[in-house]
């Protein structure tokens, strides 16, 4: 029988004042040092950050194979900081796949069920049903070593699902996959998310790979949370120059700024009701690089150009400033392949003032 929830609600997974210390060489180390965090049924949320940032430990706690050194994990409402992985109801997916390689596709997936001495009819009918989800039908009889990266990964997944754990806990598990397969595997991951309509955490160092898939996704740094926010709002309105530089080109530029303008090196930056030291990020695909000096009701700035990358769907300038600083700039190649300026020439760069974004430290 089910522990009654201590509380009613919607949250498949909160996370409360978690902190993990581990003693290594006689010193104490905090690997996460205060996480709070609340993950909706149905969710798919990403920890996103730098290796050592503690997401890994983040994940092993939510599954249970780590005990918090303070903090409470709740799933689904109920307490289970001290309960352990296998009376918890979430399954967990490492990168490394973990098959048996001497049994069959559908011997892997069917294992867990044949444990729990599920009837033999109602094996068949639930892994058939979960090898159409990850598209492998037709392909039971095969061993793992029989089969690409991305089938094996497709097969640890429906292992997983099989259990119809109300939560799946995801460890980097694109990451031996080559570039292509991975982005194939991500829009796979997020359609298979979809159709089981369960829970999804998954952790990854891959800003991309965040962006792609995620409802939200929580910004760690050196175990904390810098940032918890829908991919959109991460990548446009950044809370703190560490989130603007490890999404995506933060084009950072800074200084003091009076009666809303940013004085630099030949420019301005318009930073509307802004006073005194600023940070402001600027995305590459917002700003326009002309050879004219632009009107006087955006930001501008004077720079020249010291590369000049075709990127078939864009050109991508770098920009260098008076002060020594460089911008990426992203020009879109909508109707042909003409490049604004090459390199060497004098340019302008210029915004609209909503595109500056002021950040925090
Ligand atoms: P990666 O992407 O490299 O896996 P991560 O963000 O998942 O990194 P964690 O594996 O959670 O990071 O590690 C966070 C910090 O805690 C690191 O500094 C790591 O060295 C430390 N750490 C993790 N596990 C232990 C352990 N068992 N004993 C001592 N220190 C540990």
């Amino acid at each position: 029988p089910q522990t009654p929830p201590d509380t009613p609600t919607d949250s498949a997974i909160e996370l409360e004042g978690v902190v993990k210390e581990y003693v290594s060489h006689g010193e104490v180390v905090q690997a996460v040092k205060g996480v709070t965090l609340d993950i909706a049924e149905g969710e798919f949320f990403s920890l996103l950050g730098p290796s050592g940032c503690g997401k890994t430990t983040t994940m092993r706690m939510i599954a249970g194979f780590e005990e918090p050194s303070k903090g409470v994990i709740r799933l689904h409402g109920r307490d289970v900081t001290d309960v352990p992985p296998n009376k918890r109801d979430v399954n967990m997916v490492f990168q490394s796949y973990a098959l048996f390689p001497h049994m069959s596709v559908w011997d892997n997936v069917a294992f867990g069920l044949k444990q729990k001495k599920t009837p033999q009819d109602e094996i068949k009918r639930r892994v058939e049903e979960m090898l159409a989800i990850v598209d492998l039908t037709g392909r039971e009889k095969r061993r793992p070593r029989e089969m690409s990266g991305g089938q094996q990964q497709r097969v640890a997944l429906a292992r997983a699902l099989v259990n119809r754990p109300r939560a799946l806990l995801l460890d980097e598990p694109l990451g031996a996959l080559d570039l292509k397969l991975r982005q194939a595997m991500q829009l796979e991951l997020k359609r298979i998310q979809r159709e089981v309509g369960i829970t999804f955490v998954y952790v990854t160092h891959d800003q991309n790979e965040a962006l792609t898939m995620s409802d939200r996704i929580a910004v760690m740094k050196d175990g904390l949370i810098e940032q918890l926010a829908p991919p959109r709002e991460i990548y446009e309105r950044p809370a703190t120059t560490f989130v603007a530089g490890f999404i995506g080109t933060s084009n950072l530029l800074s200084g003091t700024a009076t009666g809303g303008v940013l004085k630099l090196g030949g420019g301005r930056v318009l930073v509307p009701g802004r006073e005194g030291e600023v940070a402001v990020t600027v995305r590459p695909e917002k700003i326009t690089l002309t050879t004219q000096e632009p009107a006087s009701d955006v930001s501008a700035l004077p720079g020249t150009v010291s590369e000049v990358v075709y990127l078939g769907t864009y050109n991508s300038y770098a920009v260098k400033l008076a002060d020594g600083a460089e911008i990426t700039v992203f020009e879109q190649n909508a109707h042909d392949a003409t490049v604004t300026a090459e390199r060497g020439d004098s340019v302008w760069l210029s915004w609209q003032a909503q595109h500056s974004y002021v950040m925090g430290s």
